[in-house]
């Protein structure tokens, strides 16, 4: 291991800890809204503002280096909680849905009744309930859904029959009508897709003999960065890492610029453009493209397609959609119906009823879990609402996206199930998108994946692999890659090309990789320029003065046993700045034909310097790197100082590890000025 990657995996842990205290700092707030979770969900609301977070005193003395630090690609690791995000970004608390009554909720196959809640609330005026199943419509349309016959009046839990996928029921009370509306998801095995799915799995263990049938869930999470994850989704975040032993990769760079645009990539492995697919063909299904999910369901899995937000779905939004349902499962028709019925929205439209929308989803994925729990199944879902509007809403689907990880970690599906939990971009909108803080999390979108606790004993050279590539380049082009390695799992790590554009997380992603070799745009790449400066230069002296400043500060307390020390020479000055494209990016119009990139004003940013340098007394040489802040005029430490040659004996007057490398012991029999020249 070297010296670097130690620091930075100590820095690593120092930043867990400060973002575990900023937890703690309000986790008694959350604890006395969480003691009200003993009442029933529906009757309390959380102030925002008790849930904004803290920023705890010592982040503000942390030092940060690169986040990516390969030969080509540098990438600035920045505060999550810098200030200039602090001031625009709140964090708001859970969402809890109590606006609207519901009596019925499902288990398994099954509608139940909520007697308690027909006490609590109704005082026992109940009647009956009567649901309507939702259906897509007659011409196959992703934008036409049609209610089928109104059941028989029950009032008492019913097994819902596996024809009806999709619920709408409506509860009577004795007195006054209609009490209660819901709507429900209902997965139930399908008798012609459990025909087809056993035969082709056959087929399948045949052809490619698989070593391990791994079930996969993609969970995409619309517009949040990484560094905005690790701000607002703090307790997921906690639970992946320490539960789930989750691989975040941190150098997950888009390639393109919305949704659409990065998700194609990921599933189909192509840029939209090469896939054969332009605006005008808007009126046109998506139905013949080779989605990666088709390759699963050809070999045997049962799959899910899931999306919120209707309207502005991936396929849709100024799309036709699919004109054959892209999966056994696809909740479509529910998601239509349940936006026209106005009624069982909350003002803030995030709660259907008494769930949030996100939550339904994701009650959706786990029913499907568990109903395949032993058959292979294949889930894409992709979630939008709550995220993709507001940047403070991130903080309260942290809940909702603990809640479903702890529950599906307890019900073991992660025994035999891949977790792909990502991002497609990050924040696109206001004023953050033009501050440099902005436009990094704009290109790196959050990016987890989750393995069976079996794989990570059984394949240590993927586990390996994977935890390379968590500080490497990686873009959507690798993720297919690795799905694909995943349908057709043989285990083995084999060595990379640099030259693809995509390549799977199982291989390990060389380090030259640079944004060309991944294709990714310079507006997006956000890898540093790096330009050799003149080490006589001025300037060259002005940022090793600035780091010999830095060390003789730390020597301080010991300077009755060490020198100080003076800046003897520099021997190298690296410049490090984003590319012009990148600071100069103001949007981009159209996604294939007439695709343009509108560039403006150039925006402030940090310029980083890597410097080697030498001190006397002492002949001490390091390598530290400095980073300008154009807004306040000032060169600050970047990361640790390293010590570059053997400081031997130089240091026997100090213990302390930190400091030896700095450290000239005053009695070490030569005088400052012999040593000097
Ligand atoms: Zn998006």
């Amino acid at each position: 291991m070297s010296v670097r990657t130690m620091v930075s995996r100590r820095q690593a842990k120092l930043l867990y800890l400060l973002i575990f205290t900023s937890v703690s700092t309000f986790s008694f707030l959350i604890l006395f809204r969480d003691s009200h979770k003993l009442l029933p969900h529906n009757i309390q609301l959380i102030s925002d503002d008790a849930a904004s977070w803290m920023r705890p005193a010592e982040h503000i003395s942390h030092k940060r280096g690169f986040l990516l630090d390969t030969p080509h690609c540098k990438i600035p690791d920045l505060d999550p909680l810098d200030i200039s995000v602090m001031q625009k970004i709140k964090r708001r608390g859970e969402l809890l849905c109590f606006q609207k009554i519901s009596i019925t909720y499902t288990e398994g196959s099954v509608l139940k009744l909520n007697r308690t809640k027909i006490e609590q609330k109704l005082g026992g005026d109940f009647k009956y309930c009567q649901y309507q199943p939702i259906r897509r419509g007659p011409k196959n349309s992703d934008f036409v859904f049609v209610y089928g016959g109104v059941s028989n009046a029950f009032d008492h839990d019913i097994l819902v029959p596996p024809e009806n996928e999709f619920l709408r029921v409506h509860c009577y009370s004795h007195s006054d009508g209609k009490i209660a509306t819901n709507f429900h998801a209902v997965v139930t095995p399908k008798e012609d897709v459990e025909h087809r799915s056993d035969y082709l799995f056959k087929q399948h263990l045949k052809k490619v003999a698989p070593k391990e049938t791994y079930n996969v869930h993609m969970i995409g999470v619309d517009s949040v960065s990484r560094l905005h994850f690790i701000r607002q989704m703090q307790q997921t975040r906690q639970f992946l890492h320490e539960e789930l032993q989750a691989f975040e990769m941190s150098g997950y760079n888009k390639v393109a610029d919305n949704t659409f645009v990065n998700i194609v990539p990921m599933m189909v492995g192509k840029f939209v453009h090469e896939m054969g697919w332009n605006e005008t063909m808007s009126d046109r299904p998506f139905d013949e493209y080779p989605f990666l999910w088709k390759n699963f369901s050809k070999a045997g899995y049962r799959t899910l397609y899931a999306e919120d937000a209707p309207k502005m779905a991936i396929f849709v939004y100024a799309k036709e959609g699919f004109h054959t349902p892209p999966a056994d499962y696809y909740n479509r028709p529910l998601a239509l119906a349940m936006e026209t019925q106005r009624d069982i929205w909350s003002r803030d439209h995030h709660c259907v009823a008494d769930r949030l929308e996100t939550t339904m989803l994701l009650d959706y994925v786990t029913d499907f879990s568990r109903v395949f729990k032993k058959k292979p199944h294949f889930g894409f879902t992709f979630i939008t609402r709550l995220t993709h509007d507001s940047q403070e809403l991130a903080g309260s689907a942290d809940y909702a996206y603990l809640k479903f990880l702890k529950r599906f970690k307890d019900e073991g599906h992660f025994n035999n199930t891949v977790l792909i939990l990502y991002s497609d971009h990050g924040y696109r909108f206001g004023t953050m998108r033009s501050s440099y803080m902005g436009k990094v999390e704009e290109r790196l979108p959050f990016l987890y994946l989750i393995f069976p606790p079996s794989f990570r004993n059984k394949y240590p050279q993927l586990v390996k692999n994977l935890r390379i590539n968590s500080r490497r380049l990686t873009t959507p082009f690798d993720i297919h890659e690795t799905l694909k390695d995943i349908l057709y799992f043989d285990g083995a790590a084999r060595k990379a090309d640099i030259s693809s554009r995509g390549i799977s997380l199982f291989r390990e992603i060389p380090a030259e990789r640079t944004c060309d070799h991944a294709q990714i745009l310079p507006h997006w790449c956000l890898c540093l320029e790096q330009k050799r400066l003149n080490a006589n230069s001025r300037l060259a002296k002005l940022i090793g003065n600035a780091v010999v400043d830095h060390i003789n500060a730390q020597l301080m307390p010991v300077s009755h046993l060490c020198a100080g020390l003076r800046l003897h020479n520099v021997s190298e000055v690296v410049q490090m700045e984003s590319n012009e494209k990148v600071l100069r990016f103001s949007d981009t119009f159209h996604d294939v034909i007439n695709r343009t990139v509108v560039y403006g004003a150039k925006t402030e940013a940090p310029v980083v310097y890597q410097v080697t340098l030498s001190t006397v007394p002492g002949h001490a040489m390091f390598e530290a790197t400095m980073t300008y802040d154009p807004s306040v005029d000032t060169y600050k430490l970047g990361g640790d100082i390293s010590r570059i040659n053997a400081y031997s004996d130089q240091s026997l007057c100090v213990n302390n590890s930190l400091l030896k490398k700095f450290c000239f012991c005053l009695d070490t029999g030569h005088s400052p000025e012999q040593t000097e020249h």
